[in-house]
């Protein structure tokens, strides 16, 4: 094997830089040569392709987003965009490809496939619901900005002094998954924490508050996941409730910048190491990721089809913890 690719592609995850690196790098140290592809399939598609020597990446691992930047392509999705891709792939010698992105990547990855390029998917997502891994690069970041953002409201919160309590929500992202949501509440100290994945009662929320409230508590703060409710519809109901102003801050695309954490950047680097010795074993379909400290690998298509949900254990751990 002379030379691969790598690709970012979808939402763009903090540590998917150090994640290049480490593929350059790895390549580098089998005296293979890495294409980095810009844009994601967009750019496969249309050639914007460079070699990326081990020099150039080295200072990239505390960068946020993506050199190669990500984008999202319908016209791949079709089948001249499909062959137009593979073209290019292989008119530049790419002897292996390794995509860096959520399920919609590795289907088109998966696509890719059938055409004989051997490919490798390694997750980066923030919201880590991708199956067959712990941990999905940028996941980390996100819950650290979150942690840190419910730090800085506990500060405003406890130093004024305010006739009725007062009740903050953080929107944080998370459509399926609350991973974000739970692990930040836990970090963070929250006071309540509402996921997708578990039905909840807005009035039972509220009795919650309110008996914190009855027993000193000057302030709460709640933090939902974007895929269980929205903090505008919520704070209709709280208010109502409770009858109160509450406050509103929606986390947005802030959970998605920032320098990765040491985590994300440990993990990005094995996962990398884990997909250019699998390109050079002749492994094709197989989704990178890290369980208990190891990189592993498993079926594309378990990264493709199934859904990590927050463990029982951690909601449990929650559940305890905001009483
Ligand atoms: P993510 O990888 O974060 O889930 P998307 O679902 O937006 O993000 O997918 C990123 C890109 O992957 C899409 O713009 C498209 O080019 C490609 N892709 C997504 N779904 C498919 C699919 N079903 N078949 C082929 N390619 C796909």
């Amino acid at each position: 094997m002379k030379r691969i690719g790598v690709l970012t592609s979808g939402g763009d995850a903090p540590g998917m830089n150090a994640c290049i690196r480490a593929i350059v790098k790895a390549a580098k140290a089998n005296n293979i040569e890495t294409l980095g592809v810009y844009e994601g399939y967009k750019g496969l598609m249309e050639g914007k392709m460079e070699v990326l020597t081990a020099n150039y990446v080295d200072d990239i691992i505390e960068l946020s987003g993506t050199i190669l930047k990500s984008a999202r392509s319908a016209k791949f999705k079709t089948e001249e965009g499909l062959k137009l891709a593979v073209e290019q792939a292989q008119k530049h010698g790419i002897e292996g490809l390794v995509v860096i992105g959520g399920d919609g990547s590795f289907r088109g990855a998966c696509d890719v496939s059938k055409f004989g390029l051997p490919v490798i998917g390694i997750p980066g997502t923030i919201d880590n619901d991708i199956a067959g891994t712990e941990y999905s690069i940028g996941a980390d970041t996100a819950v650290n900005i979150v942690t840190d953002t419910v730090s800085k409201i506990h500060d405003t919160a406890r130093s004024l002094i305010v006739d009725m309590p007062r009740v903050f929500l953080i929107e944080v992202m998370g459509r399926g998954c609350g991973y974000i949501a739970v692990t930040s509440a836990i970090a963070g100290g929250a006071d309540y924490c509402l996921v997708p994945e578990i039905p909840y009662d807005v009035n039972e929320m509220c009795t919650h508050l309110k008996t914190k409230f009855e027993n000193g508590k000057l302030y709460s703060v709640v933090i939902a996941a974007e895929g269980a409710t929205g903090v505008n519809e919520l704070k209709k109901q709280v208010d109502t409730i409770l009858n109160i102003d509450s406050r509103t801050c929606v986390l947005g695309h802030l959970q998605r910048g920032g320098a990765p954490t040491a985590f994300d950047r440990l993990i990005a680097s094995q996962m990398a190491v884990r997909a250019v010795e699998l390109l050079m074993e002749g492994k094709t379909n197989r989704m990178v990721g890290v369980i208990a400290g190891k990189a592993v690998d498993c079926d594309i298509f378990k990264g493709i089809n199934d859904k990590n949900k927050i463990s029982q254990e951690i909601v449990r751990l929650n559940n305890i913890l905001i009483s």
